[in-house]
Protein backbone atom coordinates (compact mmCIF):
# COMPACT_ATOMS: atom_id res chain seq x y z
CA UNK A 1 0.00 0.00 0.00
CA UNK A 2 1.30 3.49 -1.08
CA UNK A 3 -1.23 5.82 0.49
CA UNK A 4 0.29 9.04 1.46
CA UNK A 5 -0.61 11.13 4.61
CA UNK A 6 -0.71 14.77 5.54
CA UNK A 7 -0.75 15.76 8.95
CA UNK A 8 -1.42 19.21 9.77
CA UNK A 9 -0.97 20.04 13.88
CA UNK A 10 -2.05 22.90 15.59
CA UNK A 11 -1.95 23.98 19.51
CA UNK A 12 0.79 22.73 21.99
CA UNK A 13 4.24 20.63 22.07
CA UNK A 14 1.68 17.33 23.49
CA UNK A 15 0.38 17.63 19.84
CA UNK A 16 3.52 18.31 18.42
CA UNK A 17 5.03 15.09 20.37
CA UNK A 18 1.55 13.12 19.21
CA UNK A 19 1.92 13.98 15.96
CA UNK A 20 5.72 12.66 15.68
CA UNK A 21 4.09 9.27 17.57
CA UNK A 22 1.40 8.64 14.87
CA UNK A 23 3.91 9.15 12.15
CA UNK A 24 6.25 6.69 13.26
CA UNK A 25 2.55 4.13 13.51
CA UNK A 26 2.03 5.10 9.96
CA UNK A 27 5.28 4.31 8.66
CA UNK A 28 5.89 1.28 10.46
CA UNK A 29 1.86 0.51 8.78
CA UNK A 30 3.38 1.19 4.76
CA UNK A 31 2.22 5.02 4.83
CA UNK A 32 3.96 7.35 3.26
CA UNK A 33 3.92 10.91 4.56
CA UNK A 34 4.13 14.07 2.35
CA UNK A 35 4.12 17.78 3.54
CA UNK A 36 1.97 18.53 0.29
CA UNK A 37 -1.89 18.51 1.20
CA UNK A 38 -3.15 18.00 -2.77
CA UNK A 39 -1.09 15.25 -2.68
CA UNK A 40 -2.47 13.56 -0.10
CA UNK A 41 -4.82 10.18 0.27
CA UNK A 42 -4.94 10.67 3.60
CA UNK A 43 -5.28 14.11 5.74
CA UNK A 44 -5.11 14.23 9.50
CA UNK A 45 -5.79 17.18 11.18
CA UNK A 46 -4.43 16.86 14.55
CA UNK A 47 -6.48 19.78 16.78
CA UNK A 48 -6.44 21.92 19.96
CA UNK A 49 -9.24 22.86 22.01
CA UNK A 50 -7.83 25.07 24.32
CA UNK A 51 -9.50 28.31 22.49
CA UNK A 52 -13.04 27.98 21.00
CA UNK A 53 -11.19 30.10 18.22
CA UNK A 54 -8.63 27.11 17.68
CA UNK A 55 -11.80 24.65 17.43
CA UNK A 56 -13.68 26.76 14.97
CA UNK A 57 -10.43 26.87 12.52
CA UNK A 58 -10.52 22.93 12.17
CA UNK A 59 -14.26 23.07 10.88
CA UNK A 60 -12.85 25.94 8.37
CA UNK A 61 -10.29 23.98 7.14
CA UNK A 62 -12.35 20.81 7.01
CA UNK A 63 -14.38 22.48 4.37
CA UNK A 64 -11.40 23.78 2.21
CA UNK A 65 -9.88 20.00 2.61
CA UNK A 66 -13.61 19.07 0.80
CA UNK A 67 -13.27 20.87 -2.25
CA UNK A 68 -10.00 18.88 -2.88
CA UNK A 69 -10.29 16.94 -6.22
CA UNK A 70 -7.93 13.96 -5.09
CA UNK A 71 -11.21 13.59 -2.14
CA UNK A 72 -8.70 12.30 0.86
CA UNK A 73 -10.15 10.48 3.87
CA UNK A 74 -10.22 13.56 6.33
CA UNK A 75 -9.29 12.51 10.15
CA UNK A 76 -9.90 14.67 13.27
CA UNK A 77 -7.65 13.66 15.85
CA UNK A 78 -6.54 15.84 18.82
CA UNK A 79 -8.30 17.10 21.69
CA UNK A 80 -11.23 18.56 19.50
CA UNK A 81 -11.54 14.97 18.55
CA UNK A 82 -12.21 13.82 21.71
CA UNK A 83 -14.25 16.52 23.31
CA UNK A 84 -16.77 16.58 20.04
CA UNK A 85 -16.76 12.63 19.37
CA UNK A 86 -19.25 11.87 16.80
CA UNK A 87 -20.82 14.95 16.64
CA UNK A 88 -17.89 15.89 14.40
CA UNK A 89 -19.55 13.49 11.91
CA UNK A 90 -22.60 15.79 12.16
CA UNK A 91 -21.15 18.99 12.01
CA UNK A 92 -18.56 18.53 9.22
CA UNK A 93 -19.81 15.61 7.12
CA UNK A 94 -16.61 15.55 4.79
CA UNK A 95 -14.92 13.79 8.34
CA UNK A 96 -14.19 10.05 8.13
CA UNK A 97 -12.24 9.58 11.07
CA UNK A 98 -12.19 11.01 14.68
CA UNK A 99 -9.24 10.15 16.67
CA UNK A 100 -9.27 10.70 20.20
CA UNK A 101 -6.27 11.65 22.49
CA UNK A 102 -5.69 8.34 23.58
CA UNK A 103 -6.07 6.54 20.20
CA UNK A 104 -2.99 7.50 18.60
CA UNK A 105 -1.01 4.37 17.87
CA UNK A 106 -4.25 2.58 16.82
CA UNK A 107 -4.61 5.32 13.60
CA UNK A 108 -3.34 2.72 11.14
CA UNK A 109 -5.94 -0.02 12.10
CA UNK A 110 -8.85 2.86 12.15
CA UNK A 111 -7.60 3.63 7.88
CA UNK A 112 -8.14 0.29 7.71
CA UNK A 113 -12.04 0.06 8.63
CA UNK A 114 -12.05 2.93 6.37
CA UNK A 115 -10.69 1.46 3.53
CA UNK A 116 -12.86 -1.89 4.27
CA UNK A 117 -15.72 0.34 3.68
CA UNK A 118 -17.11 1.65 7.17
CA UNK A 119 -18.17 4.93 7.31
CA UNK A 120 -17.66 7.18 10.08
CA UNK A 121 -15.22 5.48 11.99
CA UNK A 122 -14.60 7.05 16.19
CA UNK A 123 -11.92 5.66 18.71
CA UNK A 124 -12.50 7.33 22.03
CA UNK A 125 -11.26 4.98 23.85
CA UNK A 126 -8.34 4.87 26.58
CA UNK A 127 -4.77 4.07 25.53
CA UNK A 128 -4.54 0.39 25.74
CA UNK A 129 -1.75 -1.80 28.11
CA UNK A 130 1.21 -2.47 25.94
CA UNK A 131 0.76 0.37 24.08
CA UNK A 132 4.16 2.40 23.99
CA UNK A 133 5.39 5.71 23.13
CA UNK A 134 7.04 5.29 20.28
CA UNK A 135 8.66 8.06 18.34
CA UNK A 136 11.22 6.62 15.58
CA UNK A 137 14.01 9.20 15.55
CA UNK A 138 13.62 9.93 11.65
CA UNK A 139 9.91 11.86 12.58
CA UNK A 140 11.19 14.46 14.82
CA UNK A 141 10.85 17.73 14.50
CA UNK A 142 14.67 18.46 15.10
CA UNK A 143 17.79 16.25 15.48
CA UNK A 144 19.20 18.31 18.22
CA UNK A 145 16.10 18.30 20.24
CA UNK A 146 13.82 16.01 21.09
CA UNK A 147 10.54 16.14 23.26
CA UNK A 148 10.08 13.10 25.49
CA UNK A 149 6.32 12.92 27.39
CA UNK A 150 6.38 11.77 30.61
CA UNK A 151 2.78 12.31 32.02
CA UNK A 152 -0.34 12.92 29.97
CA UNK A 153 -3.85 14.26 31.04
CA UNK A 154 -4.45 16.60 34.10
CA UNK A 155 -6.53 16.01 37.63
CA UNK A 156 -6.45 19.80 38.39
CA UNK A 157 -9.41 21.23 36.98
CA UNK A 158 -8.89 24.80 36.91
CA UNK A 159 -12.26 26.56 36.52
CA UNK A 160 -11.47 28.01 33.24
CA UNK A 161 -9.51 25.02 31.38
CA UNK A 162 -10.62 22.33 29.09
CA UNK A 163 -7.91 20.12 28.75
CA UNK A 164 -8.56 17.51 32.01
CA UNK A 165 -11.79 17.26 29.41
CA UNK A 166 -9.48 16.71 26.23
CA UNK A 167 -6.77 14.72 27.51
CA UNK A 168 -8.04 13.07 30.51
CA UNK A 169 -6.74 12.23 33.70
CA UNK A 170 -3.22 12.18 34.61
CA UNK A 171 -1.14 9.23 33.60
CA UNK A 172 2.24 8.84 34.17
CA UNK A 173 4.67 6.66 32.09
CA UNK A 174 7.13 4.23 33.63
CA UNK A 175 10.38 5.85 34.34
CA UNK A 176 12.91 2.91 32.83
CA UNK A 177 10.61 3.58 29.45
CA UNK A 178 11.73 7.43 29.83
CA UNK A 179 15.20 6.40 30.67
CA UNK A 180 15.55 3.99 28.10
CA UNK A 181 13.97 6.65 25.46
CA UNK A 182 16.67 9.33 26.55
CA UNK A 183 19.56 6.74 26.58
CA UNK A 184 18.72 5.94 23.03
CA UNK A 185 18.48 9.98 21.98
CA UNK A 186 21.52 10.65 23.54
CA UNK A 187 23.16 7.76 21.39
CA UNK A 188 21.69 9.30 18.37
CA UNK A 189 23.52 12.64 19.50
CA UNK A 190 20.47 14.58 20.51
CA UNK A 191 22.06 17.28 23.11
CA UNK A 192 18.82 18.54 24.51
CA UNK A 193 15.22 16.39 25.84
CA UNK A 194 12.43 18.74 27.04
CA UNK A 195 10.47 16.08 29.50
CA UNK A 196 6.87 17.56 28.71
CA UNK A 197 3.60 16.98 29.90
CA UNK A 198 0.69 18.94 31.57
CA UNK A 199 2.07 19.02 34.55
CA UNK A 200 5.47 17.87 34.86
CA UNK A 201 5.87 17.69 38.22
CA UNK A 202 2.69 15.80 39.14
CA UNK A 203 4.25 12.66 37.78
CA UNK A 204 3.52 9.87 39.47
CA UNK A 205 4.19 6.32 37.80
CA UNK A 206 2.29 3.14 38.27
CA UNK A 207 5.78 1.78 40.05
CA UNK A 208 8.96 2.37 41.37
CA UNK A 209 10.39 0.69 38.44
CA UNK A 210 13.54 2.29 37.81
CA UNK A 211 13.17 5.54 40.54
CA UNK A 212 14.99 2.47 42.86
CA UNK A 213 18.05 4.09 43.92
CA UNK A 214 17.42 7.82 43.16
CA UNK A 215 17.41 9.98 46.13
CA UNK A 216 14.04 12.69 46.43
CA UNK A 217 11.07 13.81 48.07
CA UNK A 218 9.04 12.98 44.68
CA UNK A 219 8.68 10.90 41.97
CA UNK A 220 9.19 13.42 39.94
CA UNK A 221 12.75 14.71 41.35
CA UNK A 222 13.94 10.94 41.51
CA UNK A 223 13.20 10.93 37.51
CA UNK A 224 15.20 14.21 37.15
CA UNK A 225 17.91 12.70 38.32
CA UNK A 226 17.50 9.34 36.58
CA UNK A 227 17.33 11.11 33.60
CA UNK A 228 20.66 13.46 34.54
CA UNK A 229 22.48 10.04 35.42
CA UNK A 230 22.12 9.58 31.48
CA UNK A 231 24.66 12.15 31.07
CA UNK A 232 22.58 14.06 28.01
CA UNK A 233 23.41 17.36 27.46
CA UNK A 234 20.54 18.76 28.73
CA UNK A 235 17.25 18.48 30.16
CA UNK A 236 14.77 21.44 30.31
CA UNK A 237 11.10 20.44 31.86
CA UNK A 238 7.50 22.09 31.17
CA UNK A 239 4.93 22.90 32.49
CA UNK A 240 5.04 22.68 36.42
CA UNK A 241 2.56 23.41 38.40
CA UNK A 242 2.81 25.38 41.63
CA UNK A 243 0.68 23.36 44.04
CA UNK A 244 2.91 20.12 43.19
CA UNK A 245 5.93 22.06 42.96
CA UNK A 246 8.16 20.63 45.87
CA UNK A 247 11.95 22.20 46.76
CA UNK A 248 13.31 18.95 46.13
CA UNK A 249 13.33 19.98 42.27
CA UNK A 250 15.73 22.97 42.64
CA UNK A 251 18.01 20.54 44.90
CA UNK A 252 18.20 18.31 41.79
CA UNK A 253 19.18 21.17 39.52
CA UNK A 254 21.89 21.99 41.80
CA UNK A 255 23.01 18.51 41.61
CA UNK A 256 23.52 18.12 38.13
CA UNK A 257 24.67 20.83 35.65
CA UNK A 258 22.83 18.87 33.04
CA UNK A 259 19.35 19.77 34.19
CA UNK A 260 18.92 23.24 32.91
CA UNK A 261 18.84 26.32 34.78
CA UNK A 262 14.97 27.35 33.86
CA UNK A 263 11.63 26.64 35.36
CA UNK A 264 8.34 27.64 33.70
CA UNK A 265 5.37 27.78 36.64
CA UNK A 266 1.91 29.32 35.53
CA UNK A 267 0.88 31.72 38.05
CA UNK A 268 -2.39 32.83 36.26
CA UNK A 269 -2.94 35.63 38.50
CA UNK A 270 -2.03 37.40 41.97
CA UNK A 271 -5.56 38.35 43.55
CA UNK A 272 -6.73 35.42 45.94
CA UNK A 273 -9.79 35.71 45.30
CA UNK A 274 -8.88 34.83 41.24
CA UNK A 275 -6.82 32.12 42.54
CA UNK A 276 -10.14 30.47 43.88
CA UNK A 277 -12.38 31.23 41.67
CA UNK A 278 -9.74 29.40 38.79
CA UNK A 279 -9.88 26.56 41.29
CA UNK A 280 -6.16 26.55 40.89
CA UNK A 281 -5.06 24.88 44.73
CA UNK A 282 -2.71 27.53 45.48
CA UNK A 283 -2.91 31.26 47.08
CA UNK A 284 -0.10 33.94 46.15
CA UNK A 285 1.28 33.47 49.06
CA UNK A 286 2.04 30.14 48.39
CA UNK A 287 3.49 30.72 44.75
CA UNK A 288 6.08 33.61 45.94
CA UNK A 289 7.40 30.77 48.67
CA UNK A 290 7.93 29.00 45.27
CA UNK A 291 9.71 31.48 43.96
CA UNK A 292 11.59 32.59 46.73
CA UNK A 293 13.04 28.76 46.88
CA UNK A 294 13.74 29.36 42.99
CA UNK A 295 15.45 32.47 42.62
CA UNK A 296 17.62 31.78 45.66
CA UNK A 297 19.21 28.97 44.14
CA UNK A 298 23.07 29.06 43.32
CA UNK A 299 22.32 27.89 39.76
CA UNK A 300 20.63 31.49 38.73
CA UNK A 301 17.60 29.77 37.56
CA UNK A 302 15.63 31.76 35.17
CA UNK A 303 11.53 32.26 35.60
CA UNK A 304 9.03 32.03 33.16
CA UNK A 305 5.13 32.34 33.54
CA UNK A 306 1.21 32.82 32.04
CA UNK A 307 -1.21 34.91 33.52
CA UNK A 308 -4.91 35.00 32.09
CA UNK A 309 -6.27 38.82 32.94
CA UNK A 310 -9.93 39.76 32.56
CA UNK A 311 -11.28 36.43 34.31
CA UNK A 312 -14.56 36.86 35.23
CA UNK A 313 -15.41 39.27 38.45
CA UNK A 314 -11.64 40.35 37.88
CA UNK A 315 -11.73 43.62 39.68
CA UNK A 316 -9.25 46.74 39.27
CA UNK A 317 -7.61 45.15 42.59
CA UNK A 318 -7.70 42.26 41.72
CA UNK A 319 -5.64 43.26 38.91
CA UNK A 320 -3.80 45.79 41.10
CA UNK A 321 -2.50 42.32 43.12
CA UNK A 322 -1.49 40.95 39.62
CA UNK A 323 0.65 43.79 38.58
CA UNK A 324 2.54 43.47 42.36
CA UNK A 325 2.88 39.88 41.97
CA UNK A 326 4.33 39.93 38.30
CA UNK A 327 6.76 43.28 40.03
CA UNK A 328 7.43 40.77 42.94
CA UNK A 329 8.87 37.86 40.82
CA UNK A 330 10.78 39.91 37.75
CA UNK A 331 10.00 37.11 35.19
CA UNK A 332 12.55 36.13 32.76
CA UNK A 333 9.32 35.58 30.30
CA UNK A 334 5.44 36.39 30.42
CA UNK A 335 2.64 34.90 28.48
CA UNK A 336 -0.11 36.80 28.89
CA UNK A 337 -3.90 35.90 27.74
CA UNK A 338 -7.10 38.06 27.70
CA UNK A 339 -9.46 35.33 29.34
CA UNK A 340 -11.52 34.00 26.67
CA UNK A 341 -14.74 31.70 27.65
CA UNK A 342 -14.60 28.05 27.10
CA UNK A 343 -17.81 26.36 26.58
CA UNK A 344 -18.14 23.35 28.71
CA UNK A 345 -15.58 24.48 31.83
CA UNK A 346 -17.24 26.09 34.76
CA UNK A 347 -15.95 29.45 34.04
CA UNK A 348 -18.17 29.58 31.39
CA UNK A 349 -21.38 30.18 33.65
CA UNK A 350 -19.75 32.71 35.82
CA UNK A 351 -21.53 36.33 35.98
CA UNK A 352 -19.76 39.23 35.91
CA UNK A 353 -17.93 39.20 32.85
CA UNK A 354 -15.23 41.76 32.51
CA UNK A 355 -15.53 44.08 29.55
CA UNK A 356 -13.53 43.76 26.45
CA UNK A 357 -11.98 46.84 26.30
CA UNK A 358 -10.94 46.52 30.29
CA UNK A 359 -9.51 43.32 28.91
CA UNK A 360 -6.96 44.88 26.66
CA UNK A 361 -6.44 47.55 28.69
CA UNK A 362 -5.23 45.07 31.41
CA UNK A 363 -3.11 42.92 28.91
CA UNK A 364 -1.53 46.05 27.62
CA UNK A 365 -0.39 47.18 31.06
CA UNK A 366 1.24 44.29 31.89
CA UNK A 367 2.45 43.91 29.03
CA UNK A 368 4.24 47.44 29.19
CA UNK A 369 5.54 46.21 33.00
CA UNK A 370 6.81 42.81 31.63
CA UNK A 371 8.61 44.87 29.22
CA UNK A 372 9.97 47.07 31.64
CA UNK A 373 10.82 44.24 33.78
CA UNK A 374 12.03 41.93 31.21
CA UNK A 375 14.85 44.45 29.78
CA UNK A 376 16.38 44.58 33.44
CA UNK A 377 16.34 40.57 33.77
CA UNK A 378 17.89 40.51 30.05
CA UNK A 379 20.39 43.27 30.87
CA UNK A 380 21.65 40.54 33.41
CA UNK A 381 22.85 38.55 31.16
CA UNK A 382 25.28 41.36 29.57
CA UNK A 383 29.18 40.08 30.68
CA UNK A 384 27.99 36.45 31.34
CA UNK A 385 28.89 33.38 29.20
CA UNK A 386 25.84 31.41 28.45
CA UNK A 387 25.92 28.19 27.10
CA UNK A 388 24.01 27.98 24.02
CA UNK A 389 22.58 24.88 21.73
CA UNK A 390 22.61 26.22 18.15
CA UNK A 391 19.72 25.24 16.28
CA UNK A 392 19.40 27.52 12.86
CA UNK A 393 20.62 30.44 10.92
CA UNK A 394 19.27 33.75 12.86
CA UNK A 395 15.86 34.92 10.76
CA UNK A 396 17.56 38.84 11.20
CA UNK A 397 21.00 38.36 9.59
CA UNK A 398 22.96 35.33 7.30
CA UNK A 399 26.29 36.09 9.19
CA UNK A 400 24.22 34.96 12.79
CA UNK A 401 23.04 32.01 13.99
CA UNK A 402 20.48 31.73 17.15
CA UNK A 403 19.88 29.08 19.24
CA UNK A 404 18.60 28.37 22.79
CA UNK A 405 20.65 28.85 26.46
CA UNK A 406 20.49 26.60 28.97
CA UNK A 407 18.48 29.45 30.48
CA UNK A 408 15.51 29.20 27.81
CA UNK A 409 16.98 32.40 26.73
CA UNK A 410 17.04 33.01 22.70
CA UNK A 411 20.35 34.01 21.70
CA UNK A 412 21.79 35.12 18.52
CA UNK A 413 25.69 35.38 17.60
CA UNK A 414 28.09 35.43 14.35
CA UNK A 415 28.82 31.85 13.30
CA UNK A 416 27.51 29.84 10.38
CA UNK A 417 24.98 26.83 10.13
CA UNK A 418 27.84 23.98 9.96
CA UNK A 419 27.70 24.79 13.38
CA UNK A 420 23.64 23.88 13.89
CA UNK A 421 23.68 20.81 16.75
CA UNK A 422 26.77 22.31 18.67
CA UNK A 423 26.62 23.89 21.98
CA UNK A 424 28.64 27.19 22.10
CA UNK A 425 29.74 28.96 24.94
CA UNK A 426 28.67 33.07 23.94
CA UNK A 427 29.82 35.80 25.52
CA UNK A 428 26.69 38.21 26.00
CA UNK A 429 27.26 41.99 24.59
CA UNK A 430 23.74 43.14 24.23
CA UNK A 431 20.11 42.77 25.57
CA UNK A 432 17.25 42.98 22.96
CA UNK A 433 13.71 42.89 24.25
CA UNK A 434 13.09 39.48 23.77
CA UNK A 435 16.39 38.22 22.76
CA UNK A 436 20.04 38.40 23.70
CA UNK A 437 23.34 39.00 21.33
CA UNK A 438 27.00 38.24 22.15
CA UNK A 439 30.08 36.37 20.90
CA UNK A 440 31.15 32.49 20.69
CA UNK A 441 34.30 32.15 23.59
CA UNK A 442 34.20 28.79 22.08
CA UNK A 443 33.26 25.69 19.61
S1 LIG B 1 -3.34 22.51 35.76
FE1 LIG B 1 -5.17 23.69 35.31
S2 LIG B 1 -4.54 24.99 33.57
FE2 LIG B 1 -3.04 23.31 33.68
S3 LIG B 1 -3.83 21.73 32.29
FE3 LIG B 1 -4.61 21.24 34.34
S4 LIG B 1 -6.62 22.21 34.46
FE4 LIG B 1 -5.53 23.13 32.72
Amino acid sequence: MNSKVYIETFGCQMNVADTERAVTGLRKAGYEMTSLPNEADVVLLNTCSVRERAERKVFRRVSELRKSPRHPVIGVMGCVAQLEGSSIFQRASAVDLVIGTQATDRIPSLLARIRDGEESVLDLDERQEGEVWDVSPAERRSPYVAFVPIIEGCNKFCSFCIVPYSRGREKSRGANEIVAEVQQLRSLGYKEVQLIGQNVNSYRPKTEDGLEGYAGATAFSRLLRAVAETGIERIKFTTSFPRDFHPDIVSAIEEYPNLCNWVHLPVQSGSDRMLKAMRRGHTSADYLRRVEIIKSSSRSLALTSDIIVGFPGESEQDFADTMKLVRDCEFDGLFIFKYSKRSRTPAANFDDAVSESDKTARFLALEELQIELQDKTYNRQVGRALSVLVEKQSARSNEDVSGHSTCNKVVNFKGNTTQRGSIVDVLISEAKPNSLYGTAISG
